[in-house]
């Protein structure tokens, strides 16, 4: 009636807006036991520190939101390099070069009560090298007497050691304000507002990622190495395809296959999630004529639960038979069906085969991904779907959808007023209609519930 709907109005005010643009990046890197984990804790008040310990959640994600004085940001924890690294200076080399890929902040910690390991200084190169700024951590000073030992780590030359004791909490405000402050006015680690569409280009070793690549910018001839008024990350490709510029992100190590601190898989895994995290759309690609593996799927889930639009492109299909085709279907009913609004593609890198179906999937991941629906038209289509299609009754009464209203794009998202909580089975199905009526394909999007308080 005209009361809820009033109420519904009200409360519509305060939905926060998640069409925030880029949140920056913030990498925090250090030798094992210098208290990185806990920092990161302290940093994100512990609330999300079990996020690794939920099944089904992928063990690739370290990174975490925070908000400090109003802002927000992305903390990604990138470990230690084993404790025992066979080739040491190798693993510094590849944790240095993740975080710089990933952040556009690192913050460089320290055990002040050890002070500056040889370690230490080798990681303060790479990171240099890397051209972010540095906040420098002196960690585990848990009383204003031991200050003093932090004054050794100028020694560093990353400019002035931040006293901190994570454990404890001292000194983290400080610290939080020096993280901010180094913050470019611009993140470039996670989104770039202006010039071409981001394109992920990831899947596992030797799915055919960089044939593809390399295919691509040689049917149109012309890889882009510099476009007017946008700037590009060395480690980017500019390729034209189907008659459009495209950012690959993260794909310079395809196309030359060198230089590049190979790692182990966790670092493999660490830049296929600063990949996604930098792009709009990602080209999850799969060797069609083996089965899909587990890594296919956790990249897959880390697209989706990144919010990013999805194309599945199944590669090498001048290899696939009448037999391996029944099997694949099979397979993807099994494997793939948590997303099927994902686009398919059946390529060929070799041949060339439907490789000019790729933009146009493309454009319309990103479409679909960034589509608004008005109000409108969302709650006229929601009044009719719940009136043919009532909530169950539960213990004599069933809740009601009072209004509802998409709170951001990419992805689209959208938000349900309601008498009371609704079934989880009935906001699927709620999703999946949406999906009927306005099509998102290629896109995830997002349905939760405010029932009234
Ligand atoms: P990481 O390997 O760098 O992630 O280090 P952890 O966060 O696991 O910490 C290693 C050890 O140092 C743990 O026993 C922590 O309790 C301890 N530690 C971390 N921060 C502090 C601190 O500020 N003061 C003291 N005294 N101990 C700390
Ligand atoms: P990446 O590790 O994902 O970059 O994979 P590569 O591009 O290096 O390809 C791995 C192997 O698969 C190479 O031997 C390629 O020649 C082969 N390959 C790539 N695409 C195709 C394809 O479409 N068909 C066939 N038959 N082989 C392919």
């Amino acid at each position: 009636d005209e009361a809820d709907f009033e109420e519904a109005e009200a409360a519509e005010g305060d939905i926060e807006e998640v069409d925030e643009g880029p949140v920056p990046v913030v990498a925090v890197v250090g030798r094992p036991n210098v208290g990185k984990s806990t920092l990161v804790n302290r940093i994100i008040g512990r609330r999300q520190a079990v996020v690794e310990d939920v099944p089904g959640v992928t063990r690739d994600r370290v990174a975490y939101d925070a908000l400090w004085s109003g802002r927000k940001f992305t903390i990604v924890d990138t470990g230690g390099w084993e404790r025992d690294a066979r080739d040491r200076a190798k693993a510094i080399a590849a944790q240095a070069e993740a975080a710089v890929l990933t952040a556009d902040v690192v913050l460089f910690v320290v055990d002040a009560r050890v002070g500056a390991t040889d370690d230490d200084e080798a990681a303060v190169r790479m990171l240099r090298r890397g051209g972010k700024p540095v906040v420098l951590v002196a960690n585990k000073v848990d009383n204003a007497r031991q200050e003093a030992e932090s004054a050794h780590l100028w020694s560093l030359g990353l400019g002035e050691p931040h006293p901190v004791s994570a454990l404890h909490g001292r000194g983290s405000g400080d610290l939080l304000d020096a993280v901010l402050a180094a913050i470019p006015e611009e993140p470039t680690g996670v989104a770039r507002p202006r010039g071409p569409h981001r394109v992920a280009l990831v899947g596992r070793p030797n799915v055919g990622k960089s044939s593809l690549l390399n295919r691509l910018a040689k049917e149109e001839r012309a890889v882009v190495d510099a476009i007017a008024g946008t700037t590009v990350d060395p480690v980017d490709s500019l390729v034209s395809v189907g008659g459009e510029v495209w950012n690959f992100v993260d794909t310079a190590g395809l196309r030359k296959r060198v230089g590049f601190a190979s790692g182990t898989e966790y670092y493999a895994s660490l830049r296929t999630a600063a990949a996604i995290e930098a792009a709009e759309v990602a080209i999850v690609l799969l060797d069609a004529h083996e089965p899909i593996s587990e890594q296919d799927q956790r990249i897959i889930t880390m697209v989706a639960e990144a919010g990013r639009a999805l194309i599945i492109a199944f590669n090498k299909w001048d290899l696939v038979d009448e037999d391996r085709r029944h099997q694949l279907s099979r397979e993807i009913e099994r494997d793939l069906r948590r997303v099927p609004w994902a686009l398919r593609l059946n390529v060929s890198a070799m041949t060339g085969r439907a490789v000019d179906k790729l933009a146009p999937a493309l454009r319309t991941a990103l479409e679909n991904w960034s589509r608004r629906v008005p109000t409108g038209r969302l709650n006229q289509f929601l009044t009719a779907l719940v009136q043919a299609t009532p909530h169950p009754v539960r213990g004599g009464r069933a809740p009601r959808i009072l209004f509802a209203t998409q709170a951001g794009t990419c992805p689209p998202r959208f938000v349900l007023f309601t008498t009371g909580p609704l079934d989880p089975g009935y906001v699927r199905f709620v999703e999946r209609k949406l999906r009927e009526e306005f099509d998102f394909a290629g896109s995830p999007i997002h349905v939760s519930v405010r029932p009234r308080k």
